[in-house]
C-alpha cells in the first residue's frame, strides 16, 4: 500500500511537471490558431488532473475520523474528473485541427461537439452535492479506524462510455482524413494512441497505479515537440505564418474537401521596388502590409507567401465577407505604402481563388502568384473566378503532358522548308504536337510553357530529339533531297547536364552527323545576360551541331549579338511578314533586315508564309529559303515524305 502509493505520487508528480512544462511552452504560441489553442487546453487538463490528484493522495495521508476531510477530497475529486473528462474531447478536437476538419467552422457546430462533455461534468458536480449512499459517480468514506475508501459509483461508467465516444469519432476523423496528414502528423497521432492504450490498460489490470495520467503527459510531449514547432513555418521579419504553413494548411484542407477561398496579393514589381529602396527599407513596409492584413482578418490565416506576396485563407461559403475583405482591400492597396521616410506605390495583382471551384489540388497554388501581370494604368489588378479558368486547365495540361510521355500520346510532325533558288525542299522543321485521349489535340504554343515551367520540358527535349534522329535513320530522309533537320531547343533545356554529350550521343546511335541537325533557339534577354547559358550553346556548337535563331524580329532581337554569333541560319518571325504586308514602314523594316542579314552572310529562312504575294513579296527582299503553309502545313511522318518524293521529283524509295 505505501509502496504504491509512493509510485502514484512519483507518477502524478511526474505528470504534472512535464504536462506543466507543456503549459508554458504552449501558452507562448500564437493562439489564434485553433491547433496551437487547442494544444494549450490538452496541457492544462494534462497539468490540472494529476495535481489534483496528487493533492488528495497527500491530504489523504492525514484523513482522520476527528478532522474528517472527505469534504476536501471530494472537491479535490470533483475537479480531478473535471480535468480528466476534458481531455477525450480536447484530443479529438486536436485531431480535427490536425487534418483540418473543423478550422473556421461555425459557431453552432462547436456547441454541438461539447453538448456530451458538458453533461459529463454537470453530472460531475451534481454527483458531490447528493447525499454520500446515493452518489453515481463516486463516494469517499472515512472508516473508524481513519482510512478512507474511494468507490466508484454504478454510473462510473458513463465518463469512460462519453470518452470512449470522442475517442472513436477522433480516431474515426483520422482515418476518413488520413490523406490531409503529414506523416510527421500520422506518426505523432500513433504515438499518442499506443501510448494511451498502454497507460489504461495498465491501469485497468492494476486499479491502484496511476499510469495513466503519466502515459498522457509523455504523449503531449511529443505533440510539443514534433507538431507544435512552428519555427520553420513563420516568417521572421512579418510575423505571419509563411509559405510552407500556407501550402500545409491548403493541402490539409483541400484534403479534408473543405469550400474556401483563397486571396492572394502579390507585387509583380517586388524586386524593383526591393532594389530601389534596400532590404531594411522594404521590409520594413512589408510589416506595415502583414500588420494591416491582420487587422482586416484573422492572423492566423494570414500569411507571407516571400517574394513580396501575401495569402489569406477565408472559410466557409459565406461570399458577402469574402466581397466585404476583397473591397477593403482594393480600397487600401491603391494608397501608398510608406515606412519612415519611404513611401512607395506598386501596382498589386490581387487574386481572388475559391476551393475547390478554380483550385482544387495544392500544386496548383503556386499558379495564384503566376499569370497575368498586373496592367500599367490600374493601381489594383482584380483577378476572379472567371480570369482563373487558365488555373485548371493548365492543371489539366500537365496532366496530358505526364501521360503523353508515359503512353507516348506525343508526335513529331514535320513541315517542308523551301530553297528559292533551286525550288527543292531542302529541310524540315519538326514540330511537337500531342494528342491527348482526353483532352484531344493540344497546340505546342500551349504546352511547351507548361512544360517547361514544370521541368518536363527536358524529357520532352529528349524525346524530340530521338524521335527525329529515328525519323531521319529509317526514312533515309538524304536521298529524298533533305540536306538538314531544324528541332527547337527549349532555353530551359540548355542547363541539362551535359546536354550537348547526350544530343551527341544519340545522334551517333542513329548513325546521324550532328552537322545534319540544326538546333534553333529562341533568344531572350535573360538568356543573353547568362554568361553559362551562352555556355551551353557555345558547348552545342562545339560537338557540331549547327544553330539556328528563331523568331527573329519578335520582342527581343539584338543585332551586336548577332553579328558576333554563328549562328547558321536565321528565321525570320511571321509577324515581321505580316507587318510588312501592312504598309511602307514594315515593308521597309523587313527589307533593311533581308538586308542586313544576308549581308553577314547568314542563311534566312521566312516563316509564316501562306500566299503567293507573301513569298514574292520576300523573294524581292532576297529571302533564300520559305517555310509556310503555302508549301504546307506541318504534317506526320508518312505525308511528309510522299509529299517531298512528290516535290522534289523523287521516283524511288531508297
Ligand atoms: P516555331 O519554332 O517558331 O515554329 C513555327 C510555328 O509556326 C509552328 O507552330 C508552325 O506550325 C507555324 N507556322 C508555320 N508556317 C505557318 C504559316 O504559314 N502560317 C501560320 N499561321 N503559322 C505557321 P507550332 O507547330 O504551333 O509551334 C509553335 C511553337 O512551339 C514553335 O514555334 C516552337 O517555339 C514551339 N515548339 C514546337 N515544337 C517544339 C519542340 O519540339 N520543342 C520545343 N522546345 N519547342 C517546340
Ligand atoms: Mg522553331
Ligand atoms: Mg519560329
Amino acid at each position: 500500500m505505501f509502496t504504491k502509493l509512493n509510485i502514484n505520487v512519483g507518477l502524478c508528480f511526474g505528470a504534472f511537471v512535464v504536462a506543466l512544462f507543456c503549459v508554458v511552452a504552449a501558452s507562448r504560441k500564437n493562439l489564434n490558431r485553433l491547433q496551437h489553442r487547442t494544444f494549450l487546453y490538452i496541457s492544462i487538463s494534462c497539468a490540472a488532473a494529476p495535481l489534483f490528484s496528487l493533492i488528495a493522495d497527500v491530504l489523504m495521508t492525514f484523513c482522520t475520523v476527528e478532522n474528517n476531510i472527505a469534504w476536501l477530497l471530494i472537491l479535490l475529486k470533483v475537479l480531478f474528473f473535471l480535468f480528466h473528462s476534458f481531455l477525450a474531447p480536447t484530443y479529438a478536437l486536436y485531431v480535427l485541427s490536425l487534418n483540418g476538419t473543423i478550422v473556421g467552422r461555425k459557431k453552432r457546430l462547436w456547441f454541438i461537439y461539447w453538448i456530451p462533455a458538458m453533461i459529463v461534468e454537470l453530472f460531475n458536480i451534481i454527483n458531490a452535492f447528493l447525499p454520500s449512499d446515493i452518489r453515481p459517480l463516486y463516494t469517499y468514506t472515512v472508516t473508524a479506524d481513519g482510512m478512507y475508501a474511494y468507490e466508484r459509483g454504478p454510473a462510473a461508467f458513463v465518463f469512460y462510455v462519453v470518452a470512449l465516444v470522442y475517442a472513436a469519432y477522433g480516431i474515426f476523423a483520422f482515418i476518413r482524413n488520413i490523406k490531409a496528414m503529414t506523416t510527421r502528423k500520422i506518426f505523432s497521432m500513433s504515438f499518442f494512441v499506443a501510448l494511451i492504450f498502454i497507460g489504461i490498460a495498465i491501469q485497468l489490470i492494476n486499479k491502484d497505479v496511476r499510469v495513466e495520467a503519466f502515459a498522457e503527459s509523455i504523449s503531449i510531449l511529443s505533440f510539443l515537440v514534433i507538431l507544435e514547432s512552428d519555427k520553420e513555418s513563420i516568417n521572421r521579419d512579418t510575423g505571419l505564418y509563411n509559405d510552407i504553413a500556407f501550402y500545409e494548411d491548403n493541402a490539409t484542407a483541400m484534403a479534408a474537401k473543405r469550400h474556401y477561398t483563397i486571396i492572394t496579393v502579390k507585387a509583380p514589381d517586388y524586386l524593383q521596388y526591393l532594389e530601389m529602396l534596400g532590404k531594411a527599407s522594404y521590409t520594413g513596409i512589408e510589416i506595415e502590409i502583414a500588420k494591416y492584413l491582420t487587422s482586416v482578418y484573422k492572423p492566423q490565416l494570414t500569411y507571407y507567401l516571400a517574394s513580396g506576396s501575401f495569402g489569406i485563407m477565408v472559410f466557409g461559403d459565406d461570399e458577402e465577407l469574402v466581397d466585404q475583405i476583397v473591397e477593403k482591400l482594393d480600397a487600401r492597396f491603391k494608397e501608398p505604402w510608406g515606412h519612415g521616410d519611404v513611401e512607395i506605390s506598386p501596382n498589386w495583382v490581387i487574386t481572388v481563388a475559391k476551393v475547390p471551384e478554380d483550385i482544387e489540388d495544392p500544386s496548383q497554388l503556386h499558379y495564384l502568384l503566376l499569370g497575368r501581370n498586373a496592367k500599367a494604368d490600374q493601381k489594383v489588378t482584380l483577378r476572379k473566378s472567371a480570369s482563373l479558368q487558365f488555373i485548371k486547365r493548365r492543371s489539366m495540361i500537365e496532366g496530358a503532358i505526364a501521360r503523353g510521355l508515359r503512353d507516348n500520346n506525343f508526335k513529331l510532325y514535320y513541315q517542308p522548308i523551301w530553297d528559292a533558288k533551286r525550288n527543292r525542299i531542302v529541310s524540315a522543321e519538326a514540330l511537337l504536337r500531342l494528342i491527348d485521349p482526353e483532352l484531344g489535340f493540344i497546340g505546342p504554343d500551349e504546352f511547351i510553357p507548361v512544360a517547361e515551367e514544370n521541368g518536363t520540358i527536358i524529357d520532352l527535349g529528349h524525346w524530340v530529339f530521338e524521335e527525329a534522329c529515328r525519323f531521319a535513320r529509317n526514312n533515309d530522309v538524304q536521298n529524298l533531297g533533305i540536306e538538314w533537320l531544324e528541332i527547337n531547343l527549349s532555353i530551359y533545356q540548355l542547363p541539362e547536364k551535359d546536354l550537348a554529350g547526350r544530343f551527341l550521343e544519340i545522334a551517333h546511335r542513329y548513325n546521324i552527323p550532328p552537322s545534319f541537325l540544326n538546333i534553333e533557339i529562341t533568344e531572350t534577354a535573360d538568356a543573353d545576360n547568362d554568361t553559362e547559358l551562352l555556355g551551353c550553346i557555345q558547348n552545342l556548337m562545339k560537338v557540331g551541331f549547327p544553330l539556328s535563331l528563331d523568331d527573329y524580329g519578335t520582342g527581343y532581337s539584338n543585332l551586336t549579338r548577332l553579328i558576333q554569333s554563328k549562328y547558321k541560319n536565321i528565321k525570320l518571325d511571321r509577324s515581321l511578314l505580316l507587318s510588312a504586308e501592312e504598309g511602307e514602314i514594315g515593308k521597309s523594316v523587313l527589307s533593311s533586315i533581308y538586308k542586313t542579314i544576308s549581308s553577314l552572310s547568314f542563311h534566312t529562312i521566312q516563316e509564316g508564309v501562306e500566299t503567293e504575294e507573301q513569298k514574292n513579296l520576300i523573294l524581292s527582299f532576297g529571302a533564300n529559303m520559305i517555310q509556310g503553309f503555302l508549301f504546307s502545313k506541318p504534317i506526320p511522318e508518312k505525308d511528309f515524305v510522299e509529299y517531298v518524293m512528290k516535290f522534289n521529283n523523287i521516283h524511288y524509295i531508297a
